[in-house]
């Protein structure tokens, strides 16, 4: 080893760049190469050092927080939209013109007892989730108008899911009888929806 001189990095702090080097080189190909180097000449130019360092001290800063507003798909409580009376089950939006399909759920024992929640009802879908509501609370989520038509009729809201699927949404049965198929939902749900919710 040559002696330092007077702009050369001293040894302690080099040990610590090294330990830092090492600890980088899975996400940085110029510190792998930098350990690379030093295993194989047991230094680094005075120039490289410097570079090291800098990169030692920029992964210690701490990153600025993000200041951006929350995005559109954002979760925000809506007020006044109560999903806790809708039952568990399939639905779509009456006389909508979308096709979303949603499906209530709501876990009656454990953690979430007593939470609802929104995911997309689509059989091949994602399953992707709508927000939710605790026991309590409002809807809190980014489908206010689906769901406030859904509320607002349920019996109709199920009917159309069974009118887009021919499968009624409480009992996941194909709707084969006319009847049924007329209806959107079979017999026996229909007359539980009615119980349920009234109608
Ligand atoms: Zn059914």
């Amino acid at each position: 080893m040559t002696a330092p001189t007077a702009t050369a990095t001293p040894t302690l702090r080099r040990g610590l760049i090294l330990a830092f080097l090492r600890g980088a080189v899975r996400r940085s190909s110029f510190a792998a190469s930098l350990v690379t180097q030093y295993a194989e000449k047991g230094d680094l130019s005075p120039d490289q050092w410097a570079a090291a360092e800098r990169m030692l001290e920029e992964a210690r800063t701490p990153k600025e927080p993000t200041t951006s507003a929350p995005g559109p798909s954002a979760p925000v409580y809506v007020p006044g939209l109560d999903l806790s009376s809708l039952p568990v089950g399939m639905y779509a939006v009456p006389n909508g013109t979308t096709r979303l399909k949603v499906q209530i759920d709501r876990p009656d024992e454990g953690k979430w007892l007593g939470w609802t929640f929104v995911k997309d009802g689509a059989i091949y879908g994602e399953g992707r989730k709508y927000g939710n509501q605790r026991p309590g609370g409002t809807y809190r989520g980014e489908i206010e108008d689906e769901l406030r038509a859904i509320v607002a009729d349920p019996i109709a809201a199920m009917a159309e899911y069974g009118r887009l699927t021919s499968t009624c949404g409480l009992c996941h049965r194909p709707l084969e009888k006319k009847e049924s198929v007329d209806r959107g939902i079979g017999p026996w749900c229909y007359r539980k929806m009615r119980e349920a919710v009234g109608g």
